[in-house]
């Protein structure tokens, strides 16, 4: 028997109790796209819009539900007067981008008169998301009236977390002396190299691109490894900056490392994992406490930008993260667990404070 779209939608197991999800079509242009707000407690749903050829529409409905259900907890622990939201557009971005799909949809994000408010993702640029910005204003995260390009405060807030890691484990936030594996030396990874290699930091570094290695191990005097070893490399701080799912059954047992903090998203294979680094004793950062400098530097923007408040808010990351790093030790639960009941905490102050009026 076929799933009704009952079935498909209320009773998705990633559905999470949505407020709205908004199937968009454009025949002309050939856009089909979703948008998912999960909660707008805190304020507009922010999130980004992916593009990707899904193999299914159930397919597509799953990813920006389990997305856009993320959004909700990285803005709320990053304390921004934000909710959390994702779309995400059916297509190959190498082959089905156009001026037209990217004007249609924004038409649809204008419809929403603010509830959600867009940015990029995987297969979406900045540029495509100006060309989204033509048709309504609901864009974030654009060279105007922004900070520009996030990564560096990214890999910022990454820095300071891991900082804030080795204060706990180690009882000292000097990193001289500490080795650092980065995995992926993109537009985060390569910056917090740089930013570790200033602090005194030594450096193993792992990617897919010879010439990103190169530069790493000639500017920072980096080991390179194979990026299949690059997880079990004889380090203190393992930080994963590419990929997900990199902590898993297999990968766990392989750590050295004793610390685990990195930008990618999704680092965790199955939640399960949360709990299979505590029992080996390795400090994980959660991914989407420890990621958010991009969020915050988005969520500042607008005419009275101010860099010097936007790098004190990306900062306060390890604040949060000691405080998680803290009852997980108190209350003997995974850190993941700890930073999602943190979520939910904040989640529900508020619509206490709502309904008290
Ligand atoms: P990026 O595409 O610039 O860099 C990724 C790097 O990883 C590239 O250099 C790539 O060659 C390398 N890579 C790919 N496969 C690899 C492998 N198997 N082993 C080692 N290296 C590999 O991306 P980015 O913007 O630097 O983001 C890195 C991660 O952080 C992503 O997971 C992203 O979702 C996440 N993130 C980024 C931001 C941001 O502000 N850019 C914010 C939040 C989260």
């Amino acid at each position: 028997m076929k799933a009704s779209p009952v079935h498909l939608v209320f009773r998705n197991e990633a559905f999470a109790d949505h407020e709205q999800i908004v199937f968009c079509r454009d025949v002309e242009s050939g856009l089909s796209a979703i948008i998912a707000i999960h909660d707008t407690t805190l304020g507009p749903a922010l999130g980004g819009t992916r593009m990707w050829p899904y193999e299914s529409e159930a397919a597509a409905l799953r990813d920006v539900l389990r997305l856009s259900h993320g959004m909700t907890y990285k803005n709320a622990l990053a304390g921004l007067p934000l909710g959390g939201g994702k779309a995400v557009i059916v297509g190959d971005p190498k082959r089905h981008k156009s001026p037209a799909l990217f004007h249609a949809y924004g038409r649809y994000v204008d419809r929403l008169g603010g509830a959600y408010l867009t940015a990029e993702d995987v297969g979406v640029s900045v540029d495509d998301v100006v060309e989204v910005g033509t048709a309504t204003a609901h864009v974030r995260g654009i060279p105007e009236g922004g900070a520009g390009d996030p990564s560096p405060h990214t890999a910022y807030g990454v820095y300071k977390g891991i900082v804030a890691a080795a204060r706990h484990k180690h009882g000292s936030a000097d990193l001289d002396g500490i080795t650092v594996c980065v995995q992926g030396l993109g537009q985060v990874g390569m910056a917090l190299a740089e930013l570790l290699h200033e602090a005194g930091a030594g450096l193993v570094v792992a990617d897919v691109r010879d010439a990103a290695v190169a530069d790493a191990v000639e500017r920072f005097g980096a080991e390179a490894v194979s990026p299949q070893e690059a997880h079990a490399a004889d380090c203190d701080v393992f930080a994963p900056c590419a990929l997900g799912a990199v902590l898993n059954e297999r990968t766990i047992p392989e750590l050295k490392a004793r610390i685990v903090a990195g930008s990618a998203n999704n680092q965790l294979e199955r939640s399960a994992d949360g709990e299979r680094l505590l029992e080996r004793g390795v400090l994980y950062a959660p991914d989407f406490v420890i990621n958010a400098g991009g969020v915050i530097c988005i969520s500042h923007e607008g005419p009275d930008f101010d860099l010097e408040a936007m790098r004190k808010d990306v900062a306060a990351i390890g604040d949060t993260l000691a405080t998680i790093f803290a009852r997980s030790d108190a209350q003997g639960l995974a850190t993941s667990v700890v930073a999602d009941r943190m979520a939910e905490e904040r989640l529900a102050e508020a619509r206490n404070a709502a309904a008290a009026g």
